[in-house]
């Protein structure tokens, strides 16, 4: 049980909608609890990111307490609430039958008992239910005993619990690595990893972006790879666990090292993919010529697959193909303006954060990394400054001016002579000017 003083706590971080709709359905005779990572988190002293409620109201009597609600998967019994510009979600006790398509139940049936919907969820630590206003704490599972143990263990038989919703195996490494607990043994001996293909592309790709970004990503992805789920879901990793264990380690040590943001995150995880087959020992010297390219193709199906946004994987692939960039600090301006032109002056400081992070996962020291990359940076910066022309829509002329110019008729063409102006502006940003671009056109013109 909770001391008093932590009871106060509790109290202070429930947001005024959450009291308001505690205290409403409790007011009509109702039971109302904070269930799933709210309940968990203020355990553990955190704030919480979500607030899902739950109470034995069905969604209609739900519905008839409140003001303004938003019928939501009401089949399943929840009902959005709205509370002012605030809106909660709130799900009646339910219990669950068995997945046979391995995605949804095949029923669920409202129940009056918080122990019945708590005996659907995952894992013990996920498996309480709070009420913060009568100070009640509902843990039939010993979810409380686990988080002081700090360890992520299933409710009931694991193997049958990851058969009905395989995306489990997934949060299992996704609580690790968020919260820094460790996994039950005997939980992860219920994985069978094949059984992951069964799940969509979308939640594979949130539960991994969680493990990528978590506070401790090492915990979560060396269990993946441990257990198999890491080729089943990406076979590319076939051979980067086939090669030497430190190219591996080093991938991880690159996310590690990066900032907390998804799309550099795995850039870090996938930006050294083509190493394991691209290696060759020459005169004793180990290569991995082409491996950047390479890295890039493996990463694109990857993100495919796992339906990331087209600009969302683009981005993450020009980080992954140009990794590779030379930093060199005597780089005259010219080659310094082609790489910003390469990779777009949008993901330029992307990519030097990649370089950093890389550096130090290789086990360089974090302040040379910084230090020289930060006079990099220097020189960019002041180069974004003084010039405009990064991008085809920064020329001063535009694709009508073109066609006017040189009598042609919209096509193709017109794209690819757009492209030798802009070719020939970024060699000297000086020719970015109205009259110069006209007279290179006329000259064009007159040579053919
Ligand atoms: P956070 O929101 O901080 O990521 P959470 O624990 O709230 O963590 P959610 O995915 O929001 O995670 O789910 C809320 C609750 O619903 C979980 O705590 C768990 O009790 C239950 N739950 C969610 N997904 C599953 C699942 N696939 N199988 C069983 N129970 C689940
Ligand atoms: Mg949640």
């Amino acid at each position: 049980m909770l001391a008093w003083g932590r009871w106060r706590w509790v109290r202070r971080q429930l947001p005024a909608a959450v009291l308001t709709v505690l205290q409403t359905l409790q007011s009509h005779g109702y039971s109302a609890y904070l269930v799933g990572g709210a309940p968990r988190d203020l355990l553990l002293g955190r704030r919480p990111q979500d607030w899902d409620l739950t109470t034995d109201a069905r969604p209609e009597q739900v519905k008839a307490v409140f003001a303004q609600t938003i019928p939501l998967g009401e089949k399943f019994g929840t009902v959005r609430v709205v509370i002012g510009d605030d809106q909660l979600e709130v799900t009646t006790f339910r219990r669950e039958g068995d997945y046979s398509d391995r995605r949804h139940p095949d029923w669920v049936e409202f129940t009056p008992s918080i122990r019945d919907d708590l005996a659907r969820r995952d894992f013990t630590i996920n498996a309480l239910a709070l009420d913060p206003l009568r100070q009640q704490l509902v843990d039939p599972y010993g979810g409380v005993r686990d988080l002081q143990r700090r360890l992520v263990k299933a409710v009931g038989d694991p193997r049958q619990r990851f058969t009905e919703d395989p995306l489990r195996m997934l949060r299992f490494y996704r609580f690790q690595s968020t919260l820094g607990f460790r996994g039950e043994t005997y939980t992860e001996q219920g994985i069978e990893a094949e059984a992951i293909t069964q799940v969509s592309g979308e939640r594979i790709r949130d539960e991994l972006t969680k493990i990528l970004m978590a506070a401790v990503p090492e915990i979560g992805l060396a269990g993946l790879a441990r257990c198999g789920l890491l080729t089943a879901m990406m076979p590319e990793f076939i051979p980067v666990q086939a090669a030497d264990p430190t190219l591996f380690r080093h991938l991880v040590a690159t996310v590690k090292a990066i900032k907390p943001e998804a799309r550099l995150r795995w850039a870090a995880f996938l930006h050294d993919l083509g190493k394991a087959t691209t290696k060759k020992v020459e005169n004793g010297q180990t290569h991995y010529y082409g491996h950047d390219k390479v890295s890039a193709e493996l990463a694109a199906g990857i993100l495919e697959r796992l339906r990331f946004a087209t600009e969302f994987r683009q981005r993450v692939l020009t980080l992954v193909r140009w990794h590779m960039f030379p930093a060199d600090p005597g780089m005259t301006d010219a080659a310094l303006r082609r790489l910003v032109v390469k990779v777009g002056p949008d993901q330029i400081f992307d990519l030097l954060e990649l370089r950093r992070a890389d550096l130090v996962g290789t086990g360089g020291s974090y302040y040379q990394a910084c230090d020289s990359l930060t006079r990099f940076a220097r020189r960019i910066q002041a180069l974004l400054e003084g010039e405009t022309v990064f991008t085809r829509k920064d020329l001063a002329v535009n694709g009508r001016e073109v066609m006017e110019i040189l009598e042609l008729p919209p096509g193709p063409e017109v794209g690819a002579i757009l492209a030798e102006v802009f070719h020939w502006v970024t060699e000297d940003p000086e020719r970015n000017r109205k009259a110069r671009i006209y007279d290179f056109l006329k000259e064009k013109r007159q040579k053919n």
